[in-house]
């Protein structure tokens, strides 16, 4: 069998949707496992209404209607009406209805959790839905019923071997009758609650369920043609990547290439299951082909992440930032929830790169400030080349001030900020 991933942008529309179902026409009769994420720009509608409720801004509602709206505009041009999809997901929508009546009494995370995963639930109902209706048998599976957690809202950790029983139980029978649809990003735990893997999970969720049913493969269809050297919105000249080794892919992510979910690449390298990368606007198109392959030379690879701050955290006692000071520095970030994209230290003072997550940074700086002289700086890019070439790295640096350089074998990692521009007039 072979695992299927079709993201937010394949299914962001009713013609979106239509191109999704002649895709799949190419496979019709093969044992498929498809995980589809919220359609479109979904996930961060909910989010609004999530936030509109714990806040209670009073806006819930005309949030939650914009969702609605959005779905039943996608149904409508899809479905006749009275096709029963539309009571599957009125009956879906319905549950945030519920939540919204009462106060917000539980954790923010929880709640979260609770409203967001319906954006899955109900793509996933209309996507198989109209399969069925174009001649693909597809059967709805509930990923609840394969995928357990624990209660980490938001960024809950999977329970392997109950997920990996429930799988064969429950997926293995449903393969044989068609295609199987499932919803990217959720999971439950033992108490039946939903739960969430994290923004983007969806691609964890395609990987988990190829572990899980040994997938001869899994393909992840995008609106790029594979993985690129570099962001096409932001660099020109961007060349597509034929092959990568797991190990290559794992590294790009780590460093924040968004083109697929940090956690995706490990399930798959345990069990040596090759991952492609192809685009649903050119189904045809090679891709890109992740596997064990280590023999290549690659390309400068670019990754870029924004919205960076620096903070420089010195001892106010003039004593050496070693290992006692540094783990204080680490318990405060860990406990913060914050992860280092870069660091450096000097005798009485430690550099931190991290992403900017406003309440976070305050609460650590808060932590910190006593036993520390803290400053930040912000608006800040983190620039990682893998492979680099001098002459690309001289380009990169044009225009910007470097506030912190690692040279890590092949690799480059740099703070960067925009430098003002001047220019000499004699
Ligand atoms: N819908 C979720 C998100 O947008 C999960 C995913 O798309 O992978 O974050
Ligand atoms: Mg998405």
């Amino acid at each position: 069998m072979r695992v299927f991933k079709f993201g937010g942008a394949s299914v962001k529309d009713a013609a979106a949707v239509k191109n999704v179902a002649e895709i799949l026409q190419n496979y019709k009769g093969e044992r498929l496992v498809i995980v589809v994420s919220a359609m479109g720009k979904m996930t961060n509608a909910l989010e609004r209404v999530v936030d509109a409720y714990y806040r209670k801004t009073g806006e819930a509602q005309a949030r939650l209607e914009e969702v609605k709206q959005a779905h039943y505009a996608i149904m409508s041009a899809l479905f006749e009406s009275g096709d029963p999809v539309f009571d599957a997901v009125n009956d879906t929508l319905v549950e945030i209805e519920w939540v919204l009546e009462d106060e917000p009494e539980e954790s923010y995370d929880y709640i979260y959790d609770q409203i967001v995963s319906i954006g899955e639930f109900v793509s996933t109902r209309i996507v198989s839905a109209y399969l069925n209706k174009v001649g693909l048998p597809t059967t709805w599976l509930d990923a609840r019923d394969v995928i357990l957690t624990d209660n980490t809202y938001r960024a809950a950790k999977i329970e392997w071997s109950a997920t990996e029983k429930n799988a064969a139980r429950v997926v293995s029978p449903l393969l044989e009758k068609g295609f199987v649809m499932t919803q990217g990003f959720v999971g439950g735990t033992s108490e039946n609650f939903t739960t969430t893997l994290g923004r983007e999970g969806s691609d964890f969720t395609a990987a988990i369920f190829s572990y899980c049913l040994n997938a001869e493969s899994m393909s992840v269809w995008k609106d790029v043609p594979g993985i690129l050297t570099a962001n096409p919105r932001i660099f020109k000249n961007v060349t597509k990547i034929d092959r990568l080794s797991y190990r290559e892919a794992i590294e790009m992510t780590y460093y924040g290439a968004k083109v697929i979910h940090p956690k995706t690449i490990k399930p798959l390298q345990n069990k040596n299951i090759p991952m492609y990368v192809k685009s649903f606007v050119e189904p045809a198109g090679a891709g890109t082909l992740i596997n064990s392959d280590t023999g290549q030379d690659y390309p400068p690879i670019i990754v870029v992440e924004t919205e960076q701050i620096l903070l420089n955290i010195a001892t106010r006692n003039f004593s050496f930032v070693a290992e006692d000071n540094l783990s204080v520095i680490f318990a405060a970030l860990a406990k913060h929830q914050l992860k280092v994209n870069m660091m450096q230290n000097t005798a009485i003072s430690f550099s931190v790169c991290l992403t900017n997550r406003p309440d976070r940074i305050a609460a650590l700086l808060e932590d910190l400030n006593a036993d520390f002289n803290i400053s930040k700086e912000d608006n800040l890019e983190l620039i990682t080349v893998r492979h680099y070439k001098k002459e690309v790295l001289e380009k990169l640096k044009t225009n910007k001030l470097i506030l912190l350089e690692a040279y890590i074998r092949g690799t480059v990692q740099m703070v960067v900020k925009d430098l003002p521009e001047v220019e000499r007039i004699n």
